[in-house]
């Protein structure tokens, strides 16, 4: 099951594992293929 994201803009739902770039386990891309939203370090999980 992958955990789902909306997008802040144009509020569309997606699978989160479709739409985030993971770079090295930090810096966490959120990429909305619908309106082409881009948000940077959005909260996860930090060890
Ligand atoms: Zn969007």
């Amino acid at each position: 099951m992958d955990p789902i994201v909306v997008c802040p803009k144009c509020k569309i739902e997606k699978p989160l594992t479709n739409l985030l770039t993971a770079q090295s386990n930090q810096n966490v891309i959120f990429e909305c293929e619908h309106c082409h939203f881009i948000k940077r370090n959005i909260t996860t999980k930090k060890g």
